[in-house]
């Protein structure tokens, strides 16, 4: 069975410390690994590069760190661009390597990748990226230093058949990143909707017992016009988030339900994640400011 190397990145576990990003430059600014990987100049190169996404609104914010580096992509357009020439080439293992010999002068291979994982070193005249330190693996590692390097444990790889590794990424929800480009990536993203996916999100309160309180256990119902539904209920703190909705411009149906208050029901024209605010049971509709995009759209007709 022939086993290549993956790597699988966690969102939900990126703290953004950049102990990856610093692995990778100690162990390739100043070093020549021939075969492998030229020098990287010390400035201007992220072969990982963290990507930051803030969702939501205050007191309701998510924020989520993304690394990205070369996917060591199975049908990588860099391999195609060049073509026979030999200046980009797949190991049996998986990973994708620019010849730092073969490729000099190919500035054209910077634009062949459509993940931006290539960059130009100037002085040397020579696409480059990230090796999945094939370099120490070849010399018995067992992981690359970035996986090393993680403290939370973001970070991870795995050697494994290709069988397998589909088999974990449909049980383990793994994603790739831009699958439309169907260059069948070989890093995985786990909570990979913290990045690329939409929330709705809002808290609840009213008058219990002649105190103002935040409603715990709230029904929270969302209807997209497509006719899907979510459902939910709120925490102890009277806040709820329903997470996981695609990334388009659409329009929601939100109800509230909580035995004791009238049901509270928006219109949401949705552009974005959003936090809707706080909800008043006691009031109907609610007192809150409305916006035709990204908000709430002035509440529906109550039953
Ligand atoms: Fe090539 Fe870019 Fe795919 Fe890496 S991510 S294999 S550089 S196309």
């Amino acid at each position: 069975m022939n086993e290549k190397w993956n790597l699988i990145i966690d969102v939900a576990a990126c703290e953004n410390c950049h102990n990856c990003t610093l692995s990778v430059k100690d162990e390739h600014c100043g070093n020549d690994f021939a075969g492998y990987a030229a020098p990287q100049p010390e400035h201007g190169h992220e072969w990982i590069k963290i990507h930051r996404r803030v969702r939501g609104s205050a007191p309701i914010v998510d924020v989520a760190y993304l690394p990205t580096t070369c996917n060591h992509c199975d049908a990588a357009p860099c391999i195609e661009r060049a073509g026979d020439s030999g200046a980009v080439f797949k190991r049996p293992d998986g990973i994708v390597i620019i010849d730092p010999e073969k490729a000099k002068g190919r500035r054209d291979l910077v634009d062949a990748c459509p993940y931006g994982a290539i960059w130009w070193n100037e002085s040397l005249a020579l696409p480059q990226k990230w090796i999945f330190d094939a370099h120490l693996l070849d010399i018995g590692w067992k992981q690359p230093r970035c996986a090393q390097a993680c403290p939370t444990g973001a970070i991870s790889s795995l050697k494994t058949s290709d069988d397998d590794m589909r088999a974990r990424a449909a049980t383990e929800g793994l994603r790739v990143l831009r699958p439309e480009l169907e260059t069948q990536p070989r890093v995985y993203y786990r909570n990979l909707h913290r990045y690329t996916d939409w929330f709705i999100a809002g808290s609840v309160f009213g008058h219990l017992a002649g105190q103002i309180e935040c409603i715990e256990g709230a029904q929270i119902a969302l209807r997209h016009a497509d006719g899907t539904r979510r459902t939910t209920r709120t925490d102890a703190f009277g806040e709820f988030k329903l997470d996981c909705l695609p990334a388009q411009p659409g329009e929601y149906h939100l109800s509230v339900d909580h035995p004791g208050f009238a049901t509270a029901r928006f219109d949401l024209a949705v552009n974005d994640s959003i936090n809707v605010g706080a909800i008043d049971l006691d009031r109907q509709p609610p007192p809150r400011p409305t916006t035709p995009i990204s908000g709430l759209s002035p509440p529906t007709e109550q039953p």
